[in-house]
């Protein structure tokens, strides 16, 4: 049986990440499914490169692009190969500006996945790992929603199984994760962080024993290390657990991660990717317990917006569906929603999405909005924990439940 391991930006985000992604594809002996995503903050700065071509700063954009081919010839020669020779990365900038700005960030922006999966696959070949490079756009069908592109996975699983099952496979299999393809060749992103996704995806496709997530924290914390002094690991959870933590904001795995694995009852396992033999966390549904720590989330970069209905009608009763169509229809992420007889609250994600949604909601409804808010989820609080999140803190909303709280705050 197979697994699947998910390497992110930072565990490969130079040579000694690569060495590192070896040791550890060394330590298996069985079929292994990598997917690997762009170098460091590759996609950053791709994102980057399209925004100079986009505002028609052609010069800047070229030297942000050299840029980051430099950065991975650097890495290339660190590792022994040869640039132009053992890989040939892409010349010249893939963009056409005849194409939306979507479209094209999803041709520029994929080149990142593309690179650091052929640099890693030719380097663990040189090393003696039969490997083969696979070419994710060609075998993860999606739709065109660009930049979200929506996975078809009856086409995709069929491909992927028969280029899996096909006899003489080489053992190791290298692919990008984040990105796939349209039926007529073009290139999508499933979304900001989505190989996660990708791994979960390939994990179901091939019934895969297990699909491991390689990171740089110990595991699965009950807390943000960056922003919590102690943390704890949390060595179990339940799929629930997981899906909830993940809604709530926790970076840890990408919210669309779970179901594919839950589906089929595959264990995720989160694993320290400097310390491989470590045990990290397990996802699964062995245990039924539920998560006995406190476990804080936040979920940054919330705007609120508040809905007044024009002429004193109750909006829960008559208004809701229009409310959630605008909402669906603009894609906006809501990550919790309070309601008054005359008004209802949404938070949500600050994308690009809200100006255009708010537009549209204004039509209908009186809005307001605060914009620069976090949302902190507790989760198995205590009226001692209550007292110490909310101090010193500007607290705009808040929903308590008996085990969990929820403070949307005003960033400082
Ligand atoms: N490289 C992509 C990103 O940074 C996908 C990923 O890392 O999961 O968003
Ligand atoms: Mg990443």
């Amino acid at each position: 049986m197979a697994k699947v391991f998910k390497f992110g930006g930072a565990s490969v985000k130079d040579a000694n990440g690569v060495r590192n992604l070896e040791r550890i594809v060394r330590m298996e002996s069985g079929d292994l499914m990598v997917v690997v995503s762009a170098m460091g903050k590759t996609t950053n700065a791709l994102e980057r490169v399209l925004e100079s071509l986009a505002a028609g700063k052609d010069e800047q954009a070229l030297g942000q692009w050299v840029e980051i081919i430099d950065q991975h010839v650097a890495i290339m020669k660190e590792l022994g190969l040869q640039p132009g020779v053992d890989v040939r990365l892409q010349g010249e900038i893939p963009y056409d500006s005849a194409r939306t700005y979507d479209e094209n960030y999803d041709q520029l922006v994929s080149m990142g996945e593309i690179m650091s999966t052929q640099i890693i696959a030719v380097y663990l070949l040189k090393q003696g790992i039969p490997v083969e490079w696979w070419n994710m756009p060609k075998l993860l069908r999606t739709d065109d929603t660009w930049r979200e592109a929506q996975v078809d996975n009856a086409t995709s699983a069929a491909t992927i199984r028969a280029g899996w099952d096909r006899p003489n496979r080489p053992r190791v299999v290298i692919a990008q994760g984040f990105i796939g393809g349209t039926e007529d060749g073009r290139r999508t992103t499933l979304g900001r962080e989505g190989s996660d996704y990708t791994a979960a995806l390939m994990g179901n496709y091939l019934d895969a024993e297990s699909v491991t997530i390689w990171k740089d924290v110990p595991g699965i914390l009950n807390a943000d290390p960056r922003l919590e002094p102690d943390t704890i690991l949390i060595p179990k959870l339940r799929y629930a657990d997981a899906v909830e933590l993940s809604y709530s904001g926790a970076q840890i795995i990408h919210p669309k991660t779970i179901r594919p694995l839950e589906n089929k009852r595959i264990p995720l396992y989160v694993k320290p990717f400097g310390e491989p033999t470590a045990t990290g966390s397990c996802i699964s549904d062995e245990t039924k317990e539920p998560i006995n720590v406190p476990v804080y989330i936040w979920r940054k970069n919330q705007i609120l917006i508040t809905m007044r209905a024009k002429d004193f009608a109750f909006v829960l009763e008559e208004s809701l569906s229009e409310i959630f169509d605008i909402i669906h229809h603009h894609r906006l992420k809501v990550s919790l929603i309070q309601s008054s007889a005359v008004t209802i609250s949404v938070c949500v994600d600050n994308t690009r999405f809200v100006p255009e949604a708010i537009k549209a909601l204004n039509e209908h409804f009186l809005v307001t909005y605060n914009d620069h808010l976090s949302l902190l989820t507790i989760r198995g609080t205590t009226p001692e924990i209550l007292e110490r999140a909310s101090n010193g803190r500007i607290v705009m909303l808040s929903q308590t439940t008996r085990r969990t709280a929820r403070f949307v705050i005003k960033e400082s």
